[in-house]
């Protein structure tokens, strides 16, 4: 079973400039994936079209077999994202921001409260369940947002940039929990402008530059070649 299938993805903005030049992309449930390549290669395109959040020019996005044209909402039940910038309502708490995104999914609320305890558990913020989101520090404000992404228990986990600009000691913590939330089985993808953070946690690669796949291999091969 393939997590993300990604078929000759296009994408032109708004001024005409080709950000995706035809993209094939496979990933593998189970698999630990970085989509490594510098700033400007196209990264948070392919993930805010996978998300949804961005319109495609052209190609195919699959999510565990669910095509995001004909079956969103099967591809979003799939699907957790954490994007690169905050986007919390400021004044909502720590736990209505994450048991509100569960009532997106459908979920019951009394369901929801619990798996919004067992996430912010999870990522230490269970403490600050009361504070308006504004009040979080930068290393609080990335934890709720991968806690947001997963309290509908999704099979795919995708992150924008997870740690950039993100001290020493949380890039350490936050790399912990995904390698034990690889474990358990979940589908990680993640995207970053470090080789460094793809050679520690990755078991595929893929190199994106000028909105295109220069490369797509497993980590042992890359770094062989290096
Ligand atoms: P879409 O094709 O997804 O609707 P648009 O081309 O309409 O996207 O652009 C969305 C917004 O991003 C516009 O307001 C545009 O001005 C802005 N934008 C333009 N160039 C860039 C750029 N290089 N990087 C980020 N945002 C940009
Ligand atoms: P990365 O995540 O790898 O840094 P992006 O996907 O953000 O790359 O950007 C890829 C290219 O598309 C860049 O040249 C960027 O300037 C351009 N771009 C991104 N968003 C927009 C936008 N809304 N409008 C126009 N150009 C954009």
């Amino acid at each position: 079973t393939f997590a993300l299938e990604i078929e000759g993805l296009e994408k032109s903005y708004g001024d005409g400039f080709r950000a995706l030049k035809g993209i094939d992309l496979k990933v593998r449930e189970g698999d630990f994936f970085a989509l490594l390549g510098p700033n400007g290669a196209g990264k948070s395109t392919t993930l805010g079209i996978v998300s949804s959040l961005v319109n495609k020019s052209g190609g195919k996005v699959r999510v565990f077999g669910h095509d995001i044209d004909t079956d969103l909402s099967g591809a979003k039940l799939n699907l957790g994202v954490v994007p690169q910038e905050f986007n919390f309502n400021q004044f909502e708490k720590v736990i209505d921001i994450v048991t509100t995104q569960a009532g997106y999914y459908g979920i019951p609320l009394k369901q929801a409260r619990v798996s919004a305890e067992k996430y912010l558990r999870k990522l230490g913020l269970w403490d600050k369940r009361d504070t308006p989101s504004r009040m979080l520090s930068g290393g609080m404000k990335r934890r709720l947002m991968i806690a947001r992404a997963l309290v509908h228990e999704p099979r795919l986990l995708i992150l924008d940039e997870p740690t950039a600009g993100v001290d020493i000691e949380l890039r350490r913590s936050m790399w912990q929990f995904l390698e034990e939330m690889s474990r358990q089985g979940t589908t990680i993808i993640l995207t970053t402008h470090y080789l460094e953070e793809a050679e520690a946690l990755c078991r595929n690669i893929a190199i994106i530059d000028h909105g295109e796949i220069i490369r797509h291999t497993s980590k042992r091969e890359l770094l062989q070649q290096l």
